[in-house]
């Protein structure tokens, strides 16, 4: 059999997932091309940990990607530029790119410059330089009004800004400006991590609400305005001193060039197979041997949500779609599909986190459980870190 070849786009959690496991399922005459136009990966969870200080730098977080593990997967460091799913060919900063199977796993870009006054009044702490900005922010803060902004839905990480909001108001407690401090949170969304049902929702504000913290949902943001130091809402405009934001994400450009984006913004894959559709009403396929996983990737469920953007659900899927393109290119019969099952560590400051899990694909809606807060939840967090030592040479 002629060797065939898996070009992955993305070298983020998910592409890095499914190389790896590919690798392991394939025969060394197949190859697996990651193109990543970073030089560096950088795990998105530890950047809450820049912002605290858990980790003091970029350093304990990230990894060459010219280091990665295993032998027989390349990386072709470039930018992608266009992708054709019919001729299963990709044009990059390098070269074009020929494949018999592509993952397209690019991730949620951010695009903090389509709200006026982001890019220069706030602290973007889902970059890892501003959540080190962030870190000095708190640790100069004398006192006045900290505001945690998410200025647009879906993010990537639903737990991640309730969990910034709980850390910052630790942080500012155990530093003794806390009294002299408000802490506020303000959302487009109707409720914390509403995918996860209302009673997820309601503990999530229940802890907020335990430690003073005010929450907004249902709030816009249409500018912030660092002359006048006020946030906009409309007519609304509240007053800061410091902002820490999540900016408004998107899908990379070009797949909305490619046409594979749908009215979510983002690509639609089939539920089990995280094959691209044709309609997501029918599940018909549009590519047979074309997948989007992760981020970048819109499963919607049967209440009518879209699953969460999270890392675990990146690595659950290319598990899926690495299984199901060894079993094409064996000849073996169609491996089990996507489960939707996944989990997260909500941390609540003072070095405790709780646990939320669940069944996404459940019917009517997903089915989360939440357990309280402990340290060994807050401890199992940093497991993450592990998957750097997996996929990297040290
Ligand atoms: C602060 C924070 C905390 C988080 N905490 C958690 C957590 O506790 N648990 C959890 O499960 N998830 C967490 N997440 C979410 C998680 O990081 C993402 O869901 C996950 O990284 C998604 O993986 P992905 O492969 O889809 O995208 P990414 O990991 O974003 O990877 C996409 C890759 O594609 C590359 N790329 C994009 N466009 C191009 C192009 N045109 N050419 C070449 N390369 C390109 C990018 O450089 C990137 O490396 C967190 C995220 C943040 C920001």
């Amino acid at each position: 059999m002629a060797g065939k070849t898996v070009v992955i786009l993305g070298g983020g959690w998910g592409g890095l997932a499914a190389a790896h496991h590919l690798r392991s399922l394939l025969a060394p005459e197949h190859r697996i091309v990651v193109v990543e136009r970073n030089a560096t990966f950088t795990l998105c969870v530890s950047y809450l940990w820049l912002m605290t200080g858990d980790r003091s730098g970029l350093g304990a977080i990230s990894r060459d990607m010219a280091a990665l593990k295993r032998e027989g997967i390349e990386w072709v460091h470039a930018e992608a530029l266009a992708i054709d799913p019919d001729t299963r060919s990709v044009e990059t900063s390098t070269g074009t790119l020929a494949a018999d199977y592509i993952v397209i796993a690019l991730g949620a870009q951010l695009a903090p410059d389509t709200v006026p006054g982001f890019e220069k009044a706030a602290l973007n702490f889902y970059e890892p330089q501003g959540a080190i900005d962030l870190r000095h922010a708190l640790e100069n803060f004398e006192g006045g009004a900290v505001i945690v902004l998410v200025a647009g839905a879906p993010f990537r990480c639903p737990a991640a800004p309730y969990e910034a909001a709980m850390l910052i108001e630790g942080g500012l407690r155990a530093r003794g400006v806390r009294d002299l401090t408000s802490v506020a949170m303000y959302t487009p969304e109707g409720q914390p991590m509403a995918v996860a049902g209302p009673a997820v929702g309601e503990a999530l504000v229940e802890m907020l609400t335990d430690r003073d913290i005010a929450y907004h949902p249902l709030h816009s943001v249409t500018e912030i305005d660092p002359d006048a130091r006020v946030i906009r809402f409309g007519d609304d405009a509240v007053p800061y001193d410091v902002v820490a934001g999540v900016p408004p994400h998107r899908a990379p450009p070009l797949l909305t060039a490619a046409g594979l984006t749908d009215a979510t913004g983002y690509v639609p894959v089939h539920p089990q197979t995280l094959q691209i559709l044709a309609d997501p009403d029918t599940l018909e396929i549009a590519h047979e041997r074309v997948y989007a996983i992760g981020d970048v990737a819109s499963i919607r469920l049967l209440n009518s949500m879209l699953l969460p953007k999270a890392g675990v659900f990146a690595e659950g899927e290319a598990q899926v779609v690495a299984a199901a393109i060894a079993a094409d290119i064996d000849g073996s019969p169609r491996p089990a599909g996507y489960k939707g099952d996944g989990f997260c560590y909500i941390e609540v400051g003072d070095g405790l986190a709780a646990y939320g899990s669940g069944d996404f694909y459940a019917y009517p809606g997903p089915r989360v459980r939440l357990e309280p807060p402990s340290l060994d939840y807050r401890k199992a967090k940093e497991e993450f870190e592990a998957l750097l030592d997996t996929w990297f040479e040290r």
